[in-house]
């Protein structure tokens, strides 16, 4: 590309904002150039109206950036990542996709809408196809793409290689990281030292948007996948990275050796394509026998790869192993970007 396309980010100074004003940096198609969020930020300096709470200092490249309120308008890019509070992202998401703009969208509002892509590009890259959908019957000139849930997208990419077996049953039980929690998150008073067995709606999110993610578009909308899903989600003490058991039945009786095999050799599109923040391989699975762990895996390949380990027979269904993922890069703003990477590749920006 001869130029980068100007991109801005609702939501800017949260937590998950930060995530993409750091995951943008230096990226070679998109240049960060607008930031949006309250009417609280709005006019004040980047820098002035965030508390920068990722490691390091703020990025110099944004940090005089004057902060605008989330409304269409003149100076606003047309491409736009949503990092916005769920209780304000319905209504700016459809209005900045209204007024013409691509929302690629991390909050969960718009994730189970029939006309709107679930989409992980390795997975489901023709669910794409459902904003022509969305388009024609909302009337916008714009539209609304979003990314998974944090956990929902590490057990996803882990299965993904299993769907040619037909998935019948999953039943996962996850051990997720404080940092999923947002900022301040959960009070160390309830989390040091401790497990919290509960996580409000995630069990509803995993079951739903799995079917989702996994299911076949079928002329105008997403036949979801016809598998139970029961999934069992906890807060444990890990500052990044969900780590989740999973066991799953399949339609066809598959060796183990086949079900290795077809997790070594997945790939989709980001990788054929090389899109810039796609990684290599996009499942990875490691032979040692207590791993992976979040605090020794979550960073390598930019937290955009999944780590798989420990597959084995499972008594119950078929088989059973650990996924473990970057809940905030590859669960947030990295699997936004690769959204957007994936978008203009296919010539929908
Ligand atoms: P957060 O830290 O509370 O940030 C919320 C952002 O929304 C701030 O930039 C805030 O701006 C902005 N905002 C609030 N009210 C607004 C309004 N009326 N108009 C425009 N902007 C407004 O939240 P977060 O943890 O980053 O999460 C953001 C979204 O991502 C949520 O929908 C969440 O469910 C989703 N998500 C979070 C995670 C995670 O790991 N935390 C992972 C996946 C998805 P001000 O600073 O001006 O108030």
């Amino acid at each position: 590309m001869n130029e980068r396309i100007p991109v801005g980010v609702l939501g800017a100074t949260g937590m998950v904002g930060q995530e993409f004003v750091s995951f943008l940096r230096d990226h070679p198609w998109f240049d960060l150039t607008w930031l949006g969020a309250s009417d609280r930020s709005a006019g004040k300096r980047y820098r002035e109206a965030t508390t920068w709470r990722l490691g390091g200092a703020i990025p110099a490249y944004v940090a005089d950036i004057v902060v605008s309120e989330c409304k269409p308008g003149d100076g606003v890019p047309k491409l736009l990542f949503s990092a916005m509070d769920a209780g304000v992202a319905t209504d700016i998401e459809r209005a900045m996709a209204g007024a013409g703009h691509t929302v690629v969208s991390n909050s969960r509002n718009h994730r189970m809408e029939d006309d709107v892509p679930l989409l992980v590009p390795e997975i489901n890259p023709d669910h794409l196809r459902l904003v022509r959908e969305q388009r024609r019957k909302r009337g916008w000139s714009g539209q609304i793409v979003t990314n998974p849930n944090c956990s929902t997208i590490v057990m996803v990419m882990a299965l993904a290689p299993l769907k040619q077996f037909g998935i019948r049953k999953i039943i996962v039980t996850t051990m997720q990281a404080i940092s999923g929690a947002g900022y301040p998150g959960v009070a160390s008073m309830d989390i040091n030292a401790n497990v919290i067995p509960y996580i409000g709606m995630e069990e509803e999110k995993m079951q739903s948007e799995t079917q989702k993610i996994l299911g076949d578009f079928a002329t105008t909308k997403i036949q979801p996948l016809a598998a139970a899903v029961s999934a069992s989600c906890n807060r444990v003490p890990v500052v990044d990275g969900h780590t989740m058991a999973v066991s799953v039945e399949l339609e066809k009786k598959a060796t183990e050796a086949e079900i290795l095999g077809a997790i070594l050799g997945f790939r989709g599109i980001p990788q054929q394509k090389g899109l810039p923040s796609a990684p290599p391989c996009p499942v990875i699975y490691m032979e040692e026998p207590d791993r992976p762990q979040p605090r020794r895996d979550v960073e390598r390949e930019n937290g955009m790869a999944v780590f798989v380990g420990r597959l084995r027979k499972c008594p119950v269904l078929d088989y059973k192993f650990i996924a473990m993922g970057h809940n905030t890069v590859r669960g947030a703003a990295g699997a936004a970007v690769l959204n957007a990477e994936l978008m203009q590749a296919e010539g929908l920006l």
